[in-house]
């Protein structure tokens, strides 16, 4: 077997534990002589695993008791939509901090629904796009006390920003997690609502995570279908309809090795080498690899450089894929290169990159 160094922004490299442990229980699921994608999910060995999964969720953040955390399908993108259809009552206003394209997105959807505004905005025109490069500071927030939530995203996946303390606000703030969600430990309780699509940081596609305070889950809007509701979900445990089995089996088995690996703070650890390996490197030859983001505001989850020219962005995506480093193109609204280190990345993947990257540097 030959695994690759996994660069891919999502869906991303997973631990090879929760692969190999799916793997052994694909077609018998511990003695039940079925796979765990043919159980009912009003049994009792999907419902072990289920619970096992909300468990972990729970224990791995310290999630306050009361708070729900629920699983969910339609991705992060949906929840643009479900966020504003329960939370943004009419007469109010949702404030959004606009901080890359995903939050352009949650705040298109909010307008759909209801009134919102852009608290902040670090979006910069260059050649006809908005492009992104910093966290607004504190100062730089116009929030309305009054407002029904607040909108964040936390790490900018496409521009490799990240937020490292995260604001005051009156309002309830509403995260979108999906590109760092358990990257390191958080307040949760700080926290009105928390979203993040599993496929970047702790499991497959095909599921969303939200944890929620009880009083927005509870106070939601009811004049929207039964189905976008959170509170019908939080009632059934999130098995109102059948929820996606066999993603839900796969993020319990990451969480099973994060859990194994000594929590979030050991995460936070190995996550914090990383990324110091690779801006360290950038950083030596600041000439060739050119950072875009300002330093306070780097991402330890997707990492953005531009190399002198596009040929050698060119040239070098595809030498390092020859050498087994894979998923290092850009996005294409920004170019360059990104090198995605999510949890699952190991420090030896970043150390091949970074011994490829002086390697190349040197040549060209
Ligand atoms: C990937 C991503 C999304 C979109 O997730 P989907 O599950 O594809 O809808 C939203 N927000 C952020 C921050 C992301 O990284």
């Amino acid at each position: 077997m030959s695994r690759v160094h996994n660069f891919n922004a999502g869906p991303a490299s997973l631990p090879l534990a929760a692969l190999e442990l799916a793997r052994d229980e694909l077609v018998d699921f511990e003695g039940t002589g079925m796979s765990i994608l043919e159980h009912s999910h009003r049994g009792k060995d999907f419902d072990r695993v289920h619970n096992e999964a909300l468990g972990l969720v729970r224990e791995l953040m310290g999630v306050p008791s009361e708070y729900h955390v629920l699983f969910l399908q339609g991705g992060a993108s949906q929840q643009f939509a479900t966020i504003p259809m329960n939370l943004l009552h009419p007469g109010k206003s949702a404030d959004y901090v606009l901080t890359g394209g995903w939050s352009e997105k949650a705040l298109a959807e909010a307008q759909l629904v209801g009134k919102a505004r852009v608290a902040a905005t670090t979006g910069v025109e260059e050649n006809g796009t908005t492009v992104y490069r910093r966290i607004p500071k504190p100062s730089e927030l116009d929030l309305d006390p009054e407002a029904a939530y607040v909108h964040m995203t936390s790490n900018n996946t496409l521009f490799g920003t990240q937020w490292h303390a995260f604001p005051e606000t009156k309002a309830p703030l509403v995260c979108d997690m999906s590109s760092d969600i358990m990257w390191k430990p958080v307040d949760v309780s700080k926290f009105g609502l928390i979203y993040a699509g599993a496929q970047k940081n702790i499991g497959p596609s095909g599921l969303v995570l939200v944890i929620a305070r009880p009083d927005l889950v509870a106070g939601g809007r009811k004049d929207i279908p039964k189905i976008f509701r959170y509170s019908t979900h939080a009632k059934e445990n999130s098995l109102y309809n059948t929820p996606p089995t066999f993603s839900i089996y796969l993020v319990r088995n990451v969480l099973r090795v994060l859990k194994a690996q000594g929590g979030l703070g050991a995460v936070e650890a190995k996550n914090r080498a990383k990324g110091e390996l690779l801006y360290g490197a950038i950083d030596e030859n600041p000439e060739f690899f050119r950072a875009p983001v300002e330093k306070d505001s780097r991402s330890y989850m997707n990492v953005v450089f531009r190399l002198p020219s596009v040929e050698l962005e060119d040239k070098f995506v595809s030498e390092a894929k020859k050498a087994g480093l894979v998923g290092l193109k850009g996005h294409r609204i920004t170019g360059g290169i990104r090198a995605s280190i999510y949890n699952a990345v190991g420090l030896e993947s970043v150390q091949a990159l970074v011994a490829f990257m002086r390697e190349f540097a040197r040549a060209a």
